[in-house]
């Protein structure tokens, strides 16, 4: 069973700090067990270790600043010989939560962080959007098994990693032959 939206028990919570006395900074963690994968553009990752999620919260002026940190080590298929590659994912993402009234348009042109309008600012706030969002975010778009992976042959299906198969796989196309050539002179070159 894969996902491919928010799942539906999660539920991050963070006090804010108190503006008078006490921390400038309130952290909290979590360690989430993901017995799921989550399938997002065409690839299914899978969870090899639990997903840490860590949130730094201190006030900004009138906002809030969370720093949210994820740490997991992740399964997918390689995009080019399909053999299920280990992803260390390490990753944080800054989000401003600001009152929806008091947000000036300049302060919505700032770019460095994503900016939350929120209803509320009381003693606590929801983050699980973020969560999710900084999670997929930062999953990879293309996953290699390594940098120069060499895929599959057309013909047969067998790994080329794992040497030549022997198939013919030239082009069959003259034009394309041609271009491929002058393709390789240049690399030769
Ligand atoms: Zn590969
Ligand atoms: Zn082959």
């Amino acid at each position: 069973m894969a996902i491919t939206d928010l799942p539906s028990d999660w539920s991050f919570w963070v006090h804010l700090p108190d503006r008078e006395e006490g921390p400038d900074v309130v952290d909290a963690s979590w360690q989430i067990e993901m017995k799921q994968s989550i399938v997002f553009a065409q690839e299914e990752f899978s969870f090899l270790s639990p997903l840490q999620v860590v949130a730094h919260v201190s006030w900004a002026d009138q906002s809030v600043m969370v720093q949210i940190e994820l740490e997991t080590t992740l399964s997918v298929p390689c995009v080019r010989c399909l053999e299920l590659t280990d992803i260390a994912l390490q990753t944080h993402f800054m989000y401003l939560y600001s009152l929806r009234d008091s947000v000036t348009s300049e302060r919505e042109q700032e770019s460095d962080e994503h900016l939350v309008l929120v209803d509320a600012l009381e003693n606590k706030l929801n983050i699980t959007p973020q969560v999710w969002e900084s999670l997929i975010l930062s999953l990879p778009t293309n996953p290699l098994c390594r940098e120069d992976c060499k895929g599959l042959c057309p013909v047969c299906g067998a790994s080329l990693n794992d040497g030549d198969c022997g198939c013919n796989r030239e082009t069959r196309d003259p034009r394309l032959a041609d271009l491929l050539k002058i393709k390789k002179e240049d690399l030769e070159a």
